[in-house]
């Protein structure tokens, strides 16, 4: 069987319980060496096997993973954050298929989770925005027109962007030709929850500025919108007084105190 494991952003301990059991038990492990936090190979058992997939091929990982199947052990794959986002599991799951190696997916924080936590941050502002835009500059991996950064700022959402930190300066024009002004608050999360994290806060304008000042030109995330600024935003219904749910009946008199939900 082959695990494929969601190592978490960076902080060792934010790997789920599953995901580190199954690290436990592994005979083979084969990590994406280029941001899994290395402490989390001291969890394996005596004798695993372990492999850095960023010095091998796709071809070479599915080979490694037959012919652990073979033998009848079990291999994790793990890889950064989440792996539904910029895993290239498909592939991978593909030739699993061909091969009719068995596999499963054990899901992960991804690092825009660990972003917003490190930033005390809710994506999803009411009155402010109500949706969260997950992408990429395209770079060696092209992204289709039709999902271009300037289509999505047109929506002045919140974004984050990944795998775009030594492009900002493209990324600011794009951001900016889409309609977002130029003082709207932006952050860059450099190795979220890792012992060497960096915040910067910032705006649009001033996104390739900062990076260069502090130095940072990868594993970094880019959030965008006025969500970043956590003020202006509309109380939410659920916790109102004067609003009643399945598990909580309205407090009439409160509502009276209260009035209109107040802009905060
Ligand atoms: N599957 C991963 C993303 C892999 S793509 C996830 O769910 O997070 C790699 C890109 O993710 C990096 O270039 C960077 O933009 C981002 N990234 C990964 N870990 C990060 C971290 N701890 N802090 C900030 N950005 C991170």
């Amino acid at each position: 069987m082959v695990y494929i494991v969601g190592a978490g952003p960076g902080a060792k301990d934010l790997i789920t319980l599953r995901g580190l059991r199954l690290l436990q038990v592994a005979d083979l492990v084969i990590y994406a060496g280029s941001l899994v936090n290395p402490e989390l190979l001291t969890e394996t058992k005596e004798g695993c096997r372990i492999l850095n997939s960023a010095e091998m091929t796709l071809e070479q990982v599915i080979d490694e993973m037959e012919k652990a199947e073979n033998a009848g052990l079990c291999t994790v794959r793990l890889h950064t954050g989440d792996p539904c986002i910029y895993g290239a599991i498909r592939e991978q799951m593909d030739w699993m298929d061909r091969r009719s190696i068995p596999y499963e997916i054990c899901p992960g924080v991804s690092s825009f989770c660990g972003a917003a936590a490190s930033l005390e941050m809710e994506y999803t502002l009411p009155e402010v925005s109500q949706s969260v835009v997950i992408t990429r500059m395209a770079g060696r991996t092209p992204v289709p027109e039709r999902e271009s950064i300037r289509s999505f700022a047109a929506h002045q959402a919140t974004m984050v962007i990944f795998l775009s930190t030594g492009m900002l300066k493209q990324l600011t024009e794009e951001l900016l030709a889409g309609g977002y002004g130029p003082e709207t608050p932006a952050a860059i999360v450099y190795k979220a929850t890792w012992p060497e994290e960096k915040i910067i806060r910032c705006s649009v304008k001033d996104l390739a500025r900062r990076a260069e000042e502090e130095k940072i030109r990868k594993t970094a995330l880019i959030v965008v919108g006025q969500a970043v600024s956590q003020s202006g935003y509309l109380r939410s219904c659920l916790y109102a007084p004067e609003f009643e749910t399945e598990f909580r009946r309205a407090e009439r008199d409160k509502k009276m105190e209260t009035g209109k939900r107040d802009m905060i």
